[in-house]
């Protein structure tokens, strides 16, 4: 049988699994199964089930600004553009940041403030009044913010963006089998070494050549070595619900991200939510093997809340931007779980000792979703050349488990917590308000 015509298991229809999918299609590959334990697509496991992402190319490391350039381009094709909004992007620290919120801030722009292709969209921003030059609607007193504007970023709908890509794989013949017990797989199957397919939660066994697990935060579920190396991590997200003239008022504003306090976006006009994420180390949930995964069941409670520290946070950035609504209620809450690596680099490669059978796609470490529109080609490309030649995205051979390297992370402030205690304070707290 020609190689391309065998086939291949992909667990997980969230960002990488779809883009995987779809790549692999376009490629010439036709029997490509994918498995997703949620009814539809969105997934309400999915790390992108979610009004919007940040879309932006400025890095650290010049080796991401470079993809994520190409896939901002991506973002602009008729497939995916229905769902980019290029409404540019608005960084800042305020007079109070930690010195490493400003360095990440500084090191990031660097990448991107000589480029010819940035360069013209960039502007350095200096101040309460330089800030309300580039968003008139910003009426808080933008304390001590110092940052920049870049026109060559923004966000994209992420959820709308899952359920659109879902239905065009399905429209170009990839199969997809969905739902808790049919979609939802339990195990790898192996003979001997070789992963020779899935078992999904009914106990049915799928053959396949080669599986590729894209599973986020769970992936340690099926491949727990993986676990050694990732870690499956939350950040906070809230909404606070507008009314259609306040929708109105805000149409338009750049994304915005203060370092040391979260960042927003344009309210999305169907559900009239304006969206929120503190910024901060994040919390895990580890296991007795020291593995963290995210709880098994996304709903009921306990995850619709979010801790308090990010609350006030969050309040703070509002009074800081908009203080009209720093008081208002905030509605769904959730926090939200992303597959998290020490170096924050992504892991694209075949898992040790299966024979080249089954393939690990993770540790999005919280920045690949804005990769969507061009992260299957780099499996695409793994799969034709055998091998991960790119020594960063390759499976670390490491376990990390036992090191808490989270506050490590360049990019993030504060302080780590594992779900067990944010669950203990936030009953004390509901215990506090009856
Ligand atoms: C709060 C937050 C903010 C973020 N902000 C940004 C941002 O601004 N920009 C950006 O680029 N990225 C951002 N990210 C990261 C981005 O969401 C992820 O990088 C991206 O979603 C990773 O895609 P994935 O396919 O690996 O995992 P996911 O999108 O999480 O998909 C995993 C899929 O696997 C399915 N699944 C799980 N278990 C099973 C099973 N046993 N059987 C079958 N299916 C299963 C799930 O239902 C889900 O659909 C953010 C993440 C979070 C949490």
């Amino acid at each position: 049988m020609n190689k391309q015509d065998l086939p291949i298991a992909i667990v997980g229809a969230g960002a990488w699994g779809l883009s995987t999918a779809l790549h692999l299609a376009n490629a010439g590959y036709t029997n490509i199964t994918v498995y997703e334990r949620a009814e539809k697509i969105p997934s309400p496991y999915s790390a992108a089930w979610d009004l919007n992402k940040i879309v932006r190319a400025e890095y650290e490391d010049g080796f991401y600004t470079k993809l994520a350039l190409e896939a901002i381009e991506g973002w602009k094709t008729a497939l995916f553009g229905p769902y980019f909004h290029q409404t540019g992007y608005v960084v800042a620290a305020t007079g109070r940041a930690p010195p490493k919120a400003v360095k990440h801030m500084e090191d990031a722009l660097a990448t991107i403030e000589k480029d010819p292709i940035f360069a013209p969209g960039i502007r350095r921003l200096d101040g309460a009044g330089d800030f309300k030059t580039y968003t008139w609607q910003y009426s808080g007193p933008l304390t001590g913010f110092k940052g920049y504007f870049n026109r060559l970023a923004g966000y994209a709908h992420s959820s709308d963006t899952l359920e659109g890509i879902w239905k065009h794989c399905a429209s170009i013949g990839i199969k997809f089998v969905l739902g808790e017990e049919k979609g939802k797989v339990a195990r790898l199957v192996y003979t001997g070494k070789k992963c020779v397919g899935v078992e999904t939660a009914d106990s049915k066994t799928h053959k396949a050549d080669l599986t590729i697990c894209a599973l986020g935060a769970h992936n340690a579920a099926l491949l727990p070595s993986l676990g050694q190396f990732v870690t499956a991590r939350s950040w906070s997200v809230a909404h606070v619900q507008l009314s259609e003239d306040e929708v109105n008022l805000l149409r338009g504003i750049p994304t915005t991200n203060i370092r040391d306090l979260g960042f927003f976006f344009e309210p999305d006009p169907k559900t009239r939510l304006f969206k929120l994420c503190p910024l901060g180390i994040g919390y895990t949930n580890p296991g007795p093997n020291g593995v963290s995964l995210p709880p098994p069941e996304r709903l009921p409670p306990p995850q619709d809340f979010i801790p308090r520290e990010d609350e006030l946070k969050l309040r703070q950035l509002l009074r800081e931007t908009f203080p009209w609504m720093a008081d208002r209620p905030f509605v769904d809450q959730k926090l939200c779980w992303f597959a998290d690596t020490a170096d924050s680099e992504f892991c694209i490669d075949y898992v040790p000792g299966t024979d080249h059978s089954a393939i690990a796609l993770s540790g999005d470490s919280g920045h690949g979703f804005k990769m969507m529109p061009i992260f299957g080609k780099w499996v695409k490309e793994l799969i034709e050349s055998d091998e991960q030649h790119l020594q960063r995205w390759r499976w670390k051979n490491v376990d990390l488990t036992d090191q808490n390297w989270g506050e490590a992370v360049s990019w993030r402030i504060g302080k780590g917590a594992e779900l067990k205690d944010l669950i203990a304070a936030q009953s004390k707290i509901a215990r506090a308000r009856l």
